[in-house]
């Protein structure tokens, strides 16, 4: 039986869109910390210093879920059914597919494998 694994997939798509927002955040706080320094090097105001800090903190954290998402998804994936591990299903197609003998289902994950490069 073929069903697809919606909830892994989809917290790997969420765990890149949060880097990629937490990213934006840092990026635009470093300019708003520029901005208020002013052309001299004067001292930043404290507010854009302040979302230069937490935005930063953000990113660490969002690359570290993204880490453990992936990992889940590349490495220690487990049945989203019973939560046993499930080997990865090895054929000719790139795509991240999983199957679990306990529940007799393959998992497909929507994602596909880095292709080796040559
Ligand atoms: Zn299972």
């Amino acid at each position: 039986m073929k069903r697809e694994d919606a909830r892994t997939g989809k917290q790997a798509h969420n765990a890149v869109r949060l880097f990629l927002v937490a990213l934006a955040m840092a990026g635009g706080s470093l300019v708003w910390v520029m901005v208020s320094a002013g052309p001299n090097g004067g001292v930043a105001g404290q507010t854009p210093s302040l979302f230069l800090v937490t935005s930063g903190v953000l990113v660490l954290v969002s690359l570290l879920y993204a880490v453990v998402v992936f990992g889940k998804l590349w490495w220690w994936y487990r049945c989203p059914q019973c939560g046993g591990r499930a080997p990865r299903v090895r054929d000719k197609s790139l795509r991240l597919r999983y199957h679990c003998g306990t529940c007799r289902v393959e998992w497909d994950t929507g994602w596909d494998d880095v292709p080796e490069g040559d």
